[in-house]
């Protein structure tokens, strides 16, 4: 088989793998244990390669045993959705497999990675802004905190950084776990982030904030940076950004907004307001993988004034790879990474294909889906939510007509559920009890999914309902 043989086979599996993701009676997932995988698939790689034959039914068993994330009812993660043209253009940026750190070697990469920017940029309100592309939002909250940190204590660049100065920083209570990582990383220690009390909503309590710092400052300890969420990963919370920037301002602290989640809410016309301030912040985590459906990796990092990465994380003299003479600024010179996948294009192709207008749509059809899911909720007798919808996360659980345990029945009917392969929704604690957490993050979603997803949801109840009740019988 040739080559180009091999690669039209390929194209069908792609193409009826994508007309699937439509399919509501195709199952999101095959769910097999690791043991199970073992021996459906051979994963070992043998001395000699496999013929060509067996190439294509690897292809295909990978597709089948993966969880189909494209599917409209995969409502687990903060990422789903597929997304046609960025799909393409990710397709394109590794058939032209080239790295971003030099013009070039990336013409084009390189302009639609500074148009990109810019773009974002006009949404933040960052009027002299500056930003790169990084491999994740985790990396995107370690980068502004090690820039902070380079701000404060800008000889730890050569020197090291100094243990005897206790830097603290302060996040949400309900702040995303890289924050504790990205301190561990730079030497600061995960128990110097100091974790704000939120409110019933999850958002962080301002005169916390600033109680916390006067108590650190008192104890001769050195502040140093404020991440505000907007979105928190289980509540979807938006810490209120205007109030965090005054103190910020008052205590010279650098204030990084972690978007990760809900940052692409800064599209909507109709709801930006739950971002109201992000022009005072000094960095700004946005995840264009997560709410605007672009394949994984594809991620920001914002920056309010131009040079501050280039200035406060690398510094580098590496003449061999950057010659600067192209007559526009090598991105590389930005970025702890050296080789660097292009992950702003595909992003660019599918903004470009949707434009401004319809990615706007996307996003307000998101809070407009969360917003009918909470309604259909609260119009069942049987469902209760748990806290009230702030954003794309809809927190709530089934409630039987008998006494039973709620966190366990729950749990058990979040495992049907996803073992049916009907439906994926994920579930969390809020203080002591469990929630199945339907989040919204999938543009395309109709009224019609989200119908679907409560009848499965509800037929999976009943049938867990019907088994409690005959278990109680017979005992
Ligand atoms: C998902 C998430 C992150 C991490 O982003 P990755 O791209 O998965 O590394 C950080 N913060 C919040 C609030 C998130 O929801």
């Amino acid at each position: 088989m040739k080559e180009s043989d091999i690669l039209s086979e390929a194209l069908v599996k792609i193409k009826n793998y994508i007309a699937a993701n439509k399919d509501q009676d195709a199952p999101i997932v095959k769910f097999r244990t690791p043991a199970d995988l073992d021996k459906i698939i051979h994963f070992t790689v043998d001395t000699a390669g496999v013929s060509e034959n067996e190439f294509l039914d690897l292809l295909d068993k990978y597709l089948e045993y993966s969880v189909h994330t494209g599917n409209k009812q995969f409502l687990n993660q903060l990422y789903s959705g597929f997304n046609f043209p960025a799909f393409i253009g990710e397709i394109f940026s590794t058939l032209a497999n080239t790295s971003m750190y030099t013009y070039e070697v990336a013409p084009v990469a390189t302009s639609i990675e500074k148009e990109m920017i810019a773009l974002m940029n006009s949404y933040t309100g960052y009027s002299d802004g500056d930003g790169i592309f990084v491999t994740g939002g985790s990396n995107a909250n370690l980068i502004a905190m090690f820039s902070a940190r380079n701000r404060i204590l800008p000889d730890s660049r050569f020197e090291g950084y100094d243990r005897k100065v206790k830097l603290k920083a302060f996040v949400n209570e309900q702040a995303h776990y890289s924050f504790d990582t990205a301190a561990n990383v730079l030497g600061i220690g995960s128990k110097n982030v100091v974790k704000v009390k939120s409110d019933v909503t999850g958002k962080m309590i301002p005169a916390e904030l600033e109680k916390n710092i006067l108590e650190t400052i008192a104890r001769n300890e050195k502040p140093f940076f404020v991440a505000a969420t907007c979105a928190t990963t289980l509540l979807g919370a938006y810490d209120p950004l205007d109030e965090i920037a005054a103190i910020c301002k008052k205590y010279k602290l650098w204030l990084h907004a972690d978007g990760s989640f809900g940052g692409s809410l800064i599209l909507s016309d109709q709801y930006k307001a739950l971002m109201k301030g992000i022009e005072r912040t000094d960095s700004f985590a946005w995840n264009p993988h997560k709410l605007m459906n672009i394949p994984l990796i594809c991620s920001a990092l914002l920056v309010k004034k131009r040079g501050t990465l280039q200035h406060n994380i690398t510094d580098i003299n590496a003449d061999y790879i950057f010659h600067d003479i192209d007559e526009i600024e090598d991105l590389g010179k930005k970025s702890i990474q050296c080789g660097r996948k292009v992950d702003a294009v595909k992003l660019w192709f599918a903004w470009k294909y949707f434009g401004l207008k319809n990615y706007q749509k996307r996003i307000d059809n998101l809070i407009n889906m969360a917003i009918y899911a909470a309604k259909k909720i609260s119009d069942h007798p049987q469902l209760e939510m748990l806290v009230p919808r702030q954003s794309f996360a809809v927190c709530f659980r089934y409630v039987p007509k008998f006494k039973t345990d709620l966190n366990q029945f729950n749990l058990d009917l979040r495992e049907q559920l996803r073992k049916s392969g009907k439906s994926i929704v994920n579930y969390g604690y809020i203080r002591k009890s469990l929630a199945i957490r339907l989040v919204i993050t999938n543009g395309e979603l109709l009224e019609a999914d989200m119908d679907l997803f409560f009848k499965n949801l509800l037929d999976a109840a009943n049938n867990l309902e019907s088994k409690c009740q005959l278990e109680l019988e017979i005992h």
